[in-house]
């Protein structure tokens, strides 16, 4: 119905093309974006979509330069495990953040607001672990502005820091090295430049265009020429916000607390967040009823850059989850009624295991590491030739394991093996037997049929790489 008012043609004209492209639809079906494609096609119409996030970020872009102010840099810190992230948060917050009167700090909260010697504000989404951070940005979350990569001056540069640096680099994140525990007499800070080199990232000590400095987590030394280094690098960006609008910004995290209903730290990215403003954020939505800064103390309003706790959503939205003003109580409560509705067909089609098509969201989201694989085939020789060329597509990032390899048909045993090991089946000239075939359906375990060897190893090689075109 709603297509077809768009496309100025009746309801009738829809459904008849629908039904000829052998889609069977009622009037008020929801439609996916691959359908919305073809029936537009037919009746001579390019689709695009936006999303209402999208739509605000254009809003967002033409803001008229007088209304912009600077605003403090979001910054997260990365890095290998035990190489001083939590110590070196610590550290800031501890010195930086004066504890209020209204109990000081006391709660984990996901977020701080820090002043630093130079008297400038600097915002600290404490995120640990780059996956965290990829993660939100799969949910579309842009919110940090400036990466800090800490690096054990004990140690090396590991893969974690790799990966950090990488996945910094891929979110066009600005990064400052800390050279972290230089107060260990095992510390060789030359070390870490010279393994850094190697992937790449040279310092400006050595010439390079990345700013470094040389910090103990422990005794804080360095930490506040990290801190300005960072501001630095903030100023480059020219980093500005309109904080006279309605408020928009991301969810650090939410929870629900026994005694205070919703719990969520989110951070105000433009415009200022008041007491009493409904807001948006995915599927859930309220009034604000009271705000909370990151030392506990009730605060009226929050501008750019700041993080609050916010007590009065319906529900605990996702991290990384975008959430801005309404103007009515109404707007917001049917977009987040819209939005729960394409959640749950969403999820209604989310895949339990993996397939071939599922690999490159999951990479997306960076928590796809292995790619688990059953080999079955009509003789032994095709069996080892396809096996040992999937083997062969092994990449740093993803390890392809075959974890098991047969002659003969597909069966029962195989489906589940594959449902426990969240693997895909790759078949070379056999079937499944019947009661596999339905195992594999209730379980949802992709079966991928191949007569030629070339064609699996090829399908297998562009998902790993995020690639493969739908199957057809
Ligand atoms: P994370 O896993 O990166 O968050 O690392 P942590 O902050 O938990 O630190 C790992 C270990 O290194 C802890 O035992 C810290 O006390 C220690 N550590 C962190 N920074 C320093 C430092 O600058 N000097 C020394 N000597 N130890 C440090």
């Amino acid at each position: 119905n709603d297509l077809a008012s768009m496309m100025n043609v009746s309801v009738n004209e829809v459904i008849s093309t629908c039904l000829s492209l052998g889609m069977f639809v009622s009037i008020n079906q929801r439609l996916d974006a691959e359908a919305i494609t073809v029936i537009t096609d037919e009746f001579g119409y390019a689709v695009q979509f936006t999303s209402a996030e999208e739509e605000l970020e254009v809003e967002q872009e033409n803001e008229p330069e007088e209304n912009l102010e600077p605003r403090a840099p979001i910054v997260t810190i990365m890095g290998h495990v035990d190489h001083g992230k939590t110590s070196l948060l610590d550290y800031i917050r501890n010195t930086k953040v004066t504890a209020s009167e209204a109990g000081g700090i006391t709660q984990h909260i996901g977020a701080y607001d820090v002043t630093t010697k130079s008297g400038n504000k600097i915002a600290f989404l404490d995120t640990p672990g780059h996956e965290a951070f990829t993660a939100m940005r799969a949910r579309g979350a842009k919110l940090t502005d400036i990466a800090i990569i800490v690096v054990a001056a004990d140690d090396d540069v590991m893969p974690q820091t790799k990966e950090a640096i990488n996945h910094a680099q891929v979110a066009g994140v600005p990064i400052v090295i800390a050279i972290n525990k230089i107060d260990k007499p095992t510390a060789n800070p030359d070390r870490i430049r010279e393994g850094l080199s190697k992937i790449n990232v040279l310092v400006e000590e050595w010439g390079g265009k990345y700013q470094s400095q040389e910090i103990s987590a422990k005794s804080g030394k360095g930490i506040d020429d990290l801190l300005e280094k960072v501001l630095l690098e903030a100023e480059i960006l020219n980093l500005k916000a309109n904080p006279n609008r309605h408020a928009t910004g991301s969810i650090i995290e939410a929870s629900l607390d026994k005694g205070r209903g919703y719990v969520a730290t989110l951070m105000v990215q433009t415009g200022k967040l008041q007491v009493g403003d409904i807001v948006l954020a995915g599927a859930n939505y309220g009034r604000v009823k009271a705000m909370f800064d990151d030392t506990g103390k009730k605060v009226a309003t929050a501008g750019p850059s700041t993080p609050v706790v916010l007590l009065g959503l319906d529900g605990a939205p996702q991290a990384g989850e975008k959430f801005s003003v309404m103007e009515t109580d109404r707007e917001a409560r049917e977009l987040a009624a819209k939005r729960s509705q394409l959640l749950r067909e969403q999820s209604i089609r989310t895949k339990k295991h993996i397939t071939l098509d599922e690999i490159g969201r999951r990479l997306a989201i960076g928590s796809f590491k292995q790619l688990n694989v059953i080999v079955k085939g009509d003789v032994d020789g095709s069996v080892e030739a396809l096996s040992d060329s999937l083997l062969k597509l092994s990449t740093p990032e993803i390890q392809v394991a075959i974890i098991h390899r047969g002659v003969g048909q597909i069966s029962e045993s195989d489906v589940l093996l594959a449902s426990a090991s969240d693997a895909i089946i790759v078949a070379f000239q056999v079937r499944p037997s019947g009661a596999a075939k339905r195992l594999a359906e209730n379980e949802e375990i992709e079966i991928r049929h191949y007569s030629i060897i070339y064609d699996a190893i090829n399908d297998v090689k562009a998902a790993m790489e995020g690639m493969l075109a739908p199957e057809t």
